[in-house]
């Protein structure tokens, strides 16, 4: 194999990496990595690390499975490639919706399929205006999401997401019909408010935007049911289900972004009804739906929204590869994995263990929050734990202490002052305490290096 020094060269010279810095990428080049196994990975110098971040939210069933190589190798042997416009179709994308329909919430039970997640938000922002629209209310063509959320990298979908420090300012972003209300943060909610007169203030902002907008205009809200790439935000038990409430009220349809929560992340095939009781319109989804063995994502959307839709009409949208056998059949196998595995029940008991392993490190003097819920976790980093003060900017605390996990063989996710982290459902016990030991040995160095 080519060696480190030559790899590292090749990509510094010609990749243009996803959400890179460029300067500290010139500075410090990429990371090469070479194999995967389960949870962990090798780098080129065959160094192994404990990936916590799960590739990116998104190795479920974990790296290196000789069963999904073997159904990716089967399928593009026999059918690489198949479209699916208009009316053409192939025994993957037959039986890959057929089994979302059957674990979806109940009444949806319709796919339209796309290449990966943004794809899947956007498809769903064209879908919405689209129902709306057959059903008469051409009127209905703005959105609602939240500040922090994240909803993927194409122009709508990265208009619909705001988190701070996102927008570059030498990006347009579309504005005249994507609104955004407060998200959940509970953490950071206002001095002196209790959770529950946040929620209560979180529902009555939501009910003012939709007054100041016009219920008449407003086709959709947008949410995840927890905001990951947002600092993992879970929300107060009731929130979701009363913003939900107030959409059915104005005939605003609801699209869960499950990208991250779907697929046993949480410990179920989806968060939002299961978790929080509330049935979507639309779900979409990627990510865990392949475990990352593929590039898919789905809007998965129910009989209501085809029942209106649909008729004497054509539905203009969809991709070269919506649908891609190759991928269908990934997303099939990793299903069955999941199911044949009981990944759904083991997540449940690793994330008991892993909530608490992370609650552990909640003595160390730097750390303001620990939260989560089953496999997604985040420690949010502040220079003042009494006054919630963050640290500065320039102290750069999230990436600081990432960089120190890293030389001890853990990878966890550094954004702005947090360390987020998802790993694979099939994590173990020993797996759980490596992390938690690990994290808390850099976020001490990182702190002996501040006094
Ligand atoms: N939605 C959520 C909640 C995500 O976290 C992401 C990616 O991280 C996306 C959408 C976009 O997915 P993709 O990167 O596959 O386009």
């Amino acid at each position: 194999m080519t060696q480190h020094n030559d790899l590292a060269a090749l990509d510094k010279a010609h990749a243009l990496h996803p959400w890179t810095h460029f300067e500290s990428f010139e500075r410090d080049g990429p990371m090469v990595i070479t194999r995967g196994k389960g949870c962990d990975l090798w780098d080129v110098d065959g160094k192994r690390y404990l990936d916590a971040v799960g590739g990116l939210w998104c190795t479920n069933i974990g790296l290196g499975r000789k069963e999904m190589a073997q159904a990716i190798a089967e399928q593009a042997e026999r059918l690489g490639f198949a479209n699916t416009f208009v009316d053409q179709s192939h025994d993957p994308q037959a039986l890959l919706s057929a089994k979302l329909a059957q674990i979806a919430p109940e009444g949806l039970n319709r796919v339209h399929f796309t290449t990966g997640g943004s794809t899947a938000i956007d498809s769903a922002y064209r879908m919405v205006q689209f129902v709306q629209a057959a059903r008469g209310f051409e009127g209905r063509t703005h959105v609602i999401a939240r500040r922090h959320s994240y909803h993927g990298s194409t122009f709508v979908s990265m208009s619909l997401g705001m988190r701070d420090g996102d927008r570059s300012p030498e990006f347009t972003y579309k504005s005249d019909t994507i609104h955004h209300v407060e998200a959940p943060y509970v953490y950071r909610r206002p001095e002196g408010m209790s959770v529950e007169e946040f929620e209560d203030s979180l529902i009555a902002e939501f009910e003012a935007k939709i007054e100041e907008v016009g219920a008449e205009k407003i086709a959709a809200f947008f949410a995840e049911p927890i905001q990951a790439s947002g600092g993992v935000l879970v929300p107060p038990p009731g929130y979701l289900k009363r913003m939900w409430e107030v959409c059915q009220r104005h005939g605003i349809l609801f699209v869960a972004d499950e990208v991250v929560t779907g697929f046993g992340r949480c410990g179920e095939w989806f968060a939002s009804e299961t978790i929080y009781g509330v049935t979507p319109d639309i779900i979409c989804c990627a990510k865990g739906l392949s475990s990352g063995y593929q590039p898919i994502g789905a809007v998965i959307f129910s009989d209501d929204l085809w029942l209106d839709m649909s008729g004497d009409r054509w539905y203009t949208s969809g991709f070269t590869y919506s649908g891609h056998p190759v991928a269908c059949a990934a997303a099939l196998k990793n299903i069955e994995i999941i199911e044949d595995e009981g990944l759904l029940s083991h997540a449940k008991e690793m994330g008991a263990l892993f909530q608490q392993a992370l609650h552990g490190l909640e003595d160390l003097p730097i750390v303001g929050d620990v939260r989560g819920h089953t496999l997604i976790g985040c420690v949010e980093n502040v220079a003042d734990k009494t006054t919630r003060r963050d640290f500065d900017e320039g102290i750069d605390i999230g990436r600081r202490i990432t960089d120190a996990a890293e030389a001890r063989g853990l990878i966890v996710r550094p954004m702005g002052s947090l360390n987020v982290m998802s790993p694979p459902l099939v994590i173990t016990p020993d797996q759980i305490d490596f992390v938690a030991e690990i994290l808390r040995a850099a976020i001490i160095e990182v702190t002996d290096q501040l006094v």
